[in-house]
């Protein structure tokens, strides 16, 4: 299942990003601090569409800058080595790896790269008891006839959400307990997938980007092989936050935390959160099309929690547990490490509220509540904890959120709307300015490519 046709069930457990991470570093340079040398063009943003975009400008001969407000380069690619084994806790996997730009740049530079698959799980009800096989796919078939209804609505008119959609889909059907509970597990799963709940998302609009195949594959050494790759050589300062970029016939100033740099053009990669929250001012003010593209979009939330434990004790055959519990959207995944790694780690997914729930306590609270499913899965079997890693993306001030989707009553217009130039110095990459691949890392990359492709003859 591609992670964002969540009206389609080919898998399960639609855990989305995965987990995995050290920091990666960008090229040693001597930093500039004050620099205001005039480079032809600087790119805001150290994440994969900034480093595509000044990737291929420099290929072409381009001189560029690269200003990155973090003390690392990848933004939500983010392996945590802390532990003593990668975590990725943005960006795992590579959504469709046929024609994926990823795939090609993992094979370049010979990263490891591993099948893995949503539906390929085990599955626990409330009670601890799991479900044979055969359950799971009578579920999976279960929603798809609810996903048809739901698909089926395609309001022509106002807009509702996924929520109101599965209602409208389920009028008059007499549902069991435990049907409920599935019903509730399956839109558990895609709201992680989705990073947002269904009462949130847009029903019309949410389902028209498109999908690579060849399904999904993930690094068990980390995903920041890929923004390693493409920093190589280039003049990255790391630690410069861009406050206001400038704009007009004589080029562009951009004021950062660590002095004002002069370019030719600019190309903005901060995420959608950063850009909505108006951390960077323009002057002159962004056209009103980008201004109302900007509000016609969301960030969503997707948290991981990386569990782990002194030894395995989980069934290791599958890359995904799942659990269904009473209460809905509590750590309904966990994805299996230990079936890509050595680690005795297991990985919960939170998303849309239930992940910003999370970020407001603290890590070993969350952890505990982790446990406390599965000990209900496992009873005794759970060993304490050797550690734990919490993501905490909305609170993030270099991302505010995970990545993109489109709120009720909002337009997926708004990405292409987002792609467009503000003026002839300015410009904008990044996963919100992708109609195609939305909320993946190669649509950043691609994204990123496009806008240098605009400054090369
Ligand atoms: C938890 C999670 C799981 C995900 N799972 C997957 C997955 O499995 N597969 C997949 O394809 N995609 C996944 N994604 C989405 C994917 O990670 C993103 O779409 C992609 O990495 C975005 O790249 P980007 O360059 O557009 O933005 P970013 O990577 O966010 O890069 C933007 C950069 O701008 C920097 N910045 C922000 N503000 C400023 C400022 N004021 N000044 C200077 N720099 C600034 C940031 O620090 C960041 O480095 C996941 C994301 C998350 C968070």
């Amino acid at each position: 299942m591609h992670r964002r046709s969540i009206l389609k069930l080919g898998g399960l457990a639609a855990a989305a990003g995965a987990f995995g991470c050290d920091e990666p570093k960008a090229e040693a340079r001597p930093p500039r601090p004050r620099s205001s040398a005039r480079a032809e063009i600087v790119v805001v943003g150290a994440g994969v569409a900034g480093l595509a975009a000044a990737r291929t400008l420099v290929d072409a001969g381009k001189h560029v800058t690269v200003l990155e407000g973090r003390d690392r380069i990848g933004g939500r690619i983010w392996t945590d080595r802390s532990l003593g084994t990668p975590f990725d806790l943005g960006a795992s996997w590579i959504h469709g790896v046929d024609d994926n730009p990823i795939t090609k740049l993992a094979k370049k530079i010979g990263a490891r790269t591993k099948k893995s698959s949503y539906d390929n799980l085990h599955l626990w009800d409330h009670d601890g008891a799991r479900l044979k096989d055969s359950a799971i796919e009578s579920i999976a078939a279960g929603w798809e006839e609810v996903a048809e209804g739901v698909a089926a609505l395609a309001p022509g008119g106002r807009d509702i959400s996924m929520q109101t959609g599965v209602q409208r889909a389920i009028a008059g059907e007499k549902l069991s307990i435990a049907e409920k509970r599935q019903l509730s597990w399956v839109t558990a799963t895609l709201e992680i997938a989705a990073a947002e709940d269904f009462s949130k998302l847009s029903l019309a609009q949410n389902d028209d980007d498109g999908e690579l195949g060849g399904g999904d594959r993930i690094f068990p050494e980390g995903y920041d092989a890929i923004p390693s790759v493409l920093a190589s050589g280039l003049d990255v300062r790391l630690g410069h936050r861009v406050d206001r970029i400038e704009h007009g016939a004589d080029g562009a100033q951009v004021v950062s935390s660590k002095g004002t740099f002069q370019a030719e053009r600019v190309i903005v990669t901060v995420p959608l959160g950063v850009l909505k929250q108006k951390k960077i001012v323009f002057s002159p003010a962004l056209p009103p099309r980008t201004e109302k593209a900007l509000t016609h979009l969301s960030m969503g939330v997707l948290n991981k929690v990386v569990l782990v434990f002194p030894k395995t004790f989980w069934p290791t055959d599958r890359d995904f547990l799942g659990y269904m519990s009473k209460t809905h959207g509590e750590f309904a995944v966990f994805m299996n490490a230990r079936a890509f790694s050595d680690a005795h780690a297991l990985v919960a997914f939170t998303g849309g509220d239930t992940a910003r729930s999370i970020e407001k306590i603290s890590s070993k609270d969350v952890a505990a509540g982790a446990i406390g499913v599965l000990t209900r899965m496992f009873g005794t079997a759970v060993p304490p904890l050797t550690a734990h890693l919490v993501a905490r993306w909305s609170s993030d001030p270099f991302a505010f959120g995970s990545y993109s989707h489109v709120p009720v009553g909002g337009s997926s217009q708004a990405y292409r709307d987002l792609a467009e130039p503000a003026s002839s110095r300015l410009f904008f990459a990044g996963e919100a300015t992708s109609h195609e691949f939305r909320g993946t890392v190669h649509g950043a990359y691609l994204s990123g490519v496009r806008e240098a492709e605009r400054h090369i003859p």
